[in-house]
């Protein structure tokens, strides 16, 4: 056992204060000192010194009166609106996006390349996403919001900074991590946009009762590629390979069509974007919400038998992991109006349950991954202050 030296254990114990307060701000703000203090157990002198500190650097500001203590009159603090801000950047299959949300959480920025990036080269598309990384770091810049760094929301497999597996795109491994940090002079993390999108969800879709937020769930995220997001106590599940949650390639029809996997009868081969929309016969998502709106039969009968195929995938995974709801996000969100009932009835039929939990629709919808990516950054950066403190620079964006 290696022990610290007293100047290392203070500078531990620093790091974990200034996490504790700045974590008792994000959570309950606006609160007064006295209130931080009574709620972490830390002495109220501790308190203000580690305040004084985060107001420093910009995490924390000062917001007005807070609610009295006792008659005597407090400031509130608030997580500083200009303070560290996140990077949320995603690589899908017919889009790019890029949002930048600041220390709250609130997005500051967004913007969405559609173009489907299927018929490109690796090299073409990663350049894009460079681009969309670049002009959002320059609004992030011009409205005074330091970028603490980026997380990249990818449709596929991540390992470390590496796409190493896109059953869609069939790209071979990308050091995406490294463009991106080229390009921008943030340091960049990559994860699964399923994930991603379950996380954004979790924080920001407002599904929890009573202020509190959703904590075990499965968040499906239905645009070309079907993601599963697996959310077991707050945490997200990654499975032992970082590939759990691949809903799309859960077999709900053995005699099925082949699939980009290399399976058969696949979810995403029976409900996916792609399907559905042939089968429908139209064009875009759009088009197919239109038709459905206007009571179009082959429209619905198309969302109907998705919904029956994504029921009986949705049965298996409520009798295995047993989620408080599932939430429906992506483009099934859209779909939802038409989707609901036919995969509720299919997860009634096929688990015999009377009351199945709450198949819930997600108000972030395609926005969901991106927000998570945002959030991810700046979650990190409530989680440990002191390490967004040590390896902050003035500014951190590249030239134009
Ligand atoms: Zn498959």
């Amino acid at each position: 056992m290696t022990v610290r030296s007293e100047p290392a254990q203070h500078a531990g114990m620093r790091a974990s204060n200034l996490a504790l307060v700045l974590g008792e701000v994000a959570r309950t703000g606006p609160v007064s000192r006295a209130r931080v203090a009574a709620h972490t157990g830390l002495t109220k002198s501790s308190v203000s010194g580690l305040v004084t500190d985060l107001i420093a650097a910009g995490l924390v500001a000062e917001s007005g009166p807070a609610a009295t203590e006792r008659g005597r009159p407090a400031t509130a603090l608030t997580l500083a609106p200009g303070g560290a801000a996140g990077l949320g950047l995603e690589i899908n299959i017919d889009y790019l996006a890029a949002m930048v949300t600041d220390l709250s959480g609130a997005p500051r920025y967004h913007h969405v390349v559609r173009r489907d990036n299927r018929d490109r080269e690796v090299d073409e598309v990663v350049a894009d996403l460079v681009d969309v990384a670049r002009t959002a770091a320059r609004s992030a810049a011009s409205q005074g919001l330091p970028l603490a760094a980026a997380c990249v929301a990818v449709p596929g497999l991540a390992v470390g900074g590496t796409l190493v597996r896109t059953p869609n795109l069939g790209w071979p491994r990308v050091d995406l991590a490294a463009a991106i940090q080229d390009g921008t002079g943030l340091e960049v993390e990559l994860e699964n946009e399923a994930n991603l999108a379950a996380l954004g969800e979790m924080w920001f879709g407002g599904h929890g009762q009573n202020g509190s937020a959703l904590r075990d769930f499965v968040h499906v995220s239905g645009e070309i590629g079907i993601g599963g997001g697996i959310v077991i106590g707050g945490e997200v599940f990654r499975g032992a390979h970082a590939g759990a949650g691949e809903l799309g390639h859960v077999v709900v029809a053995p005699d099925g069509p082949r699939c980009a996997c290399g399976g058969h009868g696949c979810l995403e081969r029976m409900a996916g974007q792609q399907e559905i929309l042939a089968r429908a016969q139209v064009a875009t998502m759009a088009d197919l919400a239109h038709a459905c709106e206007a009571g179009d039969q082959t429209a619905l009968d198309a969302v109907t038998d998705a919904g029956r195929h994504l029921g009986v995938a949705l049965a298996s995974v409520l009798t295995l992991l047993d989620p408080a709801a599932i939430v429906l996000g992506g483009a099934f969100a859209t779909l939802a109006p038409w989707l609901s009932a036919p995969t509720s009835a299919s997860i009634g039929h096929h688990t015999g349950a009377t009351e199945p939990p709450p198949l819930l629709v997600s108000g972030l919808g395609s926005d969901a991954a991106v927000r998570g990516a945002a959030g991810t950054v700046v979650g990190r950066v409530i989680a440990d202050p002191a390490a967004y403190l040590a390896q902050r620079p003035a500014s951190r964006v590249g030239p134009p």
